[in-house]
């Protein structure tokens, strides 16, 4: 299809608005040294492009979606009529505290559900997503080790199976990164632990379950072992929805943690739209919390300052209306809804793995959480199927591609979480897809190669995509 540049034709516009009737007024301002290009368009033109647009994308509405450690669970669409309310799209952040106290209280409703959930003592809502929530846990990290006087504390203790967001939000915090291998079972193991803890440890960053899936039955070991050593203990929530109402990262030993309110929490995700991502903390780090913290006096919510406070990590208080879905979220799944999701969740991962089980390697062979792994490196070598290959093959089943290479210490990785938003049938479809792919690779591997043959762009250069994006359309000089 064309861009809407290429659709543009010289004076075609909206016929709509009246000859301009009062008297032009000239604004003295400096004059722009470029021209302004905008498309010119009809109002036809402009809807017929957004709608073209709007099909070629895929999201949860158009189907499947098991984009491992994504949770691409259904949001419901009250959550969007509530972020609607005119109470709240009409606020202004720079409006006195006490003419917005509702949503101040649904801020501190919000902040109080989120720690008793994670088992924490307060909470920052103020970051944008799970990454920017690294950074600000990982600013509380040191300002607890700085204000201590503990300065050699330098070094952030990350497992190999980590999301790559873990080692680069240390570094941009201004850390050291130690990389340790995980043992045959995708865990943590302790004796590697044991030995990179020192006196230079500022933290250990954990996700559990982990990103193969696997809740580490050793959690509160290795927590332990990181606070004898003095560091702290970061929780990575991003699979947080295996465990929701059932087990807290407060009570396995984690001092600090982010949450993903656009993956558990049901705010619509990706193509760079807004999300939010809460920090949580133990009581002995709210003072470093950035600025302004919700808090609690009877039944008041007010803004308060923490002594300490690393600053602030965005503008005004975050994402807003992202937190307006999220807490409608808790409250129409409310205290038996909780753990039931996350029941589910686990349920519907485990129906999918055992169901696949016989045709696709399991890279690690057990029950598992929210999320499995498979790896096709044997099909890699035996026959030439990639992950890639059935991923893509995915595609012309109107099911979108799971997660593919990570975590990186899986060979030809595809990772799959399905939520517990999916019915029976809709797992069923997908099995049986999976099976069938499964069927072409053994029998015509080369069709497999020419997969997808159903959307309009195929197969990209992976690497050039990625690495030279063009998100700007240039003009003629
Ligand atoms: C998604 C994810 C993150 C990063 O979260 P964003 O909100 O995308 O910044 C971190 N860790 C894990 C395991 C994730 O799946």
């Amino acid at each position: 299809m064309k861009l809407i540049f290429e659709e543009s034709r010289p004076g075609r516009k909206l016929g709509l608005l009246p000859e301009c009737d009062v008297e032009k007024y000239e604004i003295k301002a400096p004059k722009r040294a470029l021209k302004l290009h905008l498309p010119e368009m009809s109002e036809t033109g402009i809807s017929r492009h957004y709608t073209q647009l709007a099909k070629q994308t895929r999201g949860v509405n158009d189907g499947f979606y098991p984009l491992g450690s994504c949770t691409m669970k259904y949001n419901p669409k009250i959550n969007e009529d509530m972020a609607s309310l005119p109470g709240f799209t009409g606020l202004h952040p720079l409006q006195p505290a006490d003419t917005a106290k509702g949503a101040l209280s649904l801020m501190l409703g919000l902040k109080e559900s989120l720690c008793e959930i994670t088992g924490m003592d307060d909470m920052t809502l103020q970051p944008a997503a799970g990454a920017h929530g690294e950074f600000t846990g990982l600013l509380l990290i040191k300002a607890y080790h700085t204000d201590r006087k503990d300065l050699a504390r330098t070094k952030i203790i990350v497992p190999d199976s980590a999301h790559g967001t873990n080692p680069a939000s240390a570094h941009m915090a201004g850390f050291e990164i130690v990389n340790i291998k995980s043992n045959e079972e995708g865990c943590i193991d302790l004796d590697t632990l044991r030995s990179v803890c020192g006196p230079d440890t500022a933290g250990l960053m954990l996700t559990n379950p982990n990103t193969v899936g696997i809740f580490d039955p050793n959690i509160k070991e290795i927590t332990d072992i990181v606070h004898a050593a003095g560091g702290l203990c970061y929780y990575d929530g991003a699979n947080l929805n295996a465990i929701t109402g059932i087990a807290r990262p407060g009570d396995m030993g984690f001092d600090v943690i982010h949450l993903n309110l656009h993956k558990t929490f049901s705010t619509p995700h990706g193509g760079g739209g807004p999300g939010a991502g809460p920090v949580g903390c133990k009581s002995f780090l709210k003072k470093f919390l950035p600025w302004p913290v919700v808090e609690r006096q009877d039944s008041e919510a007010f803004l308060s300052m923490p002594e300490k406070s690393i600053g602030t990590v965005r503008s005004f208080f975050g994402n807003f209306l992202v937190m307006v879905k999220a807490y409608t979220y808790i409250l129409s799944l409310g205290k038996e809804g909780i753990p039931e999701a996350s029941t589910n969740a686990v349920l519907n991962a485990n129906y999918m793995r055992v169901k696949l089980k016989d045709k696709y390697k399991m890279a690690f062979d057990h029950t598992c959480m929210h999320e499995f792994v498979m790896t096709l490196e044997h099909e890699k070598h035996s026959l030439g199927i990639t992950a890639m290959d059935i991923a893509k093959g995915l595609i012309d089943f109107g099911i979108h591609p799971p997660t593919m290479y990570f975590p990186l210490i899986v060979h030809e990785a595809l990772m799959i979480e399905p939520t517990e938003t999916e019915s029976k049938e809709t797992l069923d479809d997908c099995i049986d897809a999976f099976l069938k792919l499964y069927e072409t690779a053994l029998e015509n591997g080369e069709k497999l190669h020419g997969a997808p043959y159903t959307s309009p762009i195929g197969r990209p250069d992976e690497v050039l995509a990625a690495r030279s994006l063009k998100l700007k359309y240039e003009f003629e000089a």
